[in-house]
């Protein structure tokens, strides 16, 4: 009965705003659960005790894709006109978050996922790549998404790297919003063709990954992708 033990990952809902309803895509459960791990999406709420029940009940926590962070919360102002934001999300995350940095807990973060850590670990972002990063380079695919967008270059000595072996990849790509400045905690892993920061890690954390990619589009037909789920599935067994 080795599927008791598959570790559990807490997976952030998504939140529809017009529906006023809670959602998931099954990209992120399926690459959680092809990679040994059981996905258990979560609620959305910022009561204490509740979310101090998910950190003992979850292994690790999946922060998923989504509306963009509030600019509040790394000290901006919202662009006119620009910016659809779900506050209740950022208030949970930042909950789980933290408690999941003091309890070794490891977390995965994907496109708002990296946004959302860099901005609650003390970083900033571009609100509007369109408007304030002029670039060549696609960032904001159309679909299908398991496609190559851009390449990243992995910096040697990463986390990243040790696993996949390889200076350079291609991803697919589907945000307007990045990383700016870094948090002081984060270290980058990767950085696309026209300098963004594509993905980061916590040094000395048992794992704390974002990547600005889609490994829940492309988990199935991408090794690398497959892989970046397995790696977290993996710590959390240790
Ligand atoms: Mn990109």
């Amino acid at each position: 009965m080795a599927q008791i033990l598959d570790p559990i990952v807490g997976v952030m809902p998504l939140w529809d705003e017009e529906r006023q309803s809670l959602w998931m895509l099954p990209g992120y459960v399926d690459g959680i659960r092809e990679a040994g791990g059981l996905p258990l999406v979560l609620p959305l709420t910022v009561d204490h005790t509740d979310i101090n029940r998910f950190m003992e009940l979850c292994d690790g926590f999946l922060f998923t894709g989504g509306q963009d962070v509030s600019p509040g919360l790394y000290g901006e102002e919202p662009l006119p006109g620009k910016s659809v934001t779900c506050p209740e999300r950022d208030r949970m995350e930042k909950k789980l978050l933290e408690r999941a940095v003091l309890w070794d807990k490891p977390v995965l973060g994907i496109c708002r996922g990296i946004q959302f850590i860099n901005a609650a670990l003390g970083g900033t972002l571009y609100q509007d790549l369109g408007l304030q990063y002029s670039s060549p380079v696609e960032h904001h695919m159309a679909p299908p998404y398991d496609r190559v967008a851009h390449q990243v270059d992995i910096l040697r000595g990463t986390p990243l790297y040790k696993l996949l072996r390889v200076k350079r990849l291609g991803v697919n790509s589907y945000h307007h919003q990045a990383v700016k400045d870094v948090a002081q905690s984060l270290k980058v892993m990767a950085v696309s063709e026209d300098g963004l920061v594509e993905a980061v890690y916590m040094p000395g954390h048992r794992f704390l990954w974002g990547v600005q990619w889609h490994p829940e589009f492309s988990f199935r037909t991408d090794e690398s992708s497959r892989r970046i789920f397995e790696a977290f599935v993996e710590s959390m067994r240790t």
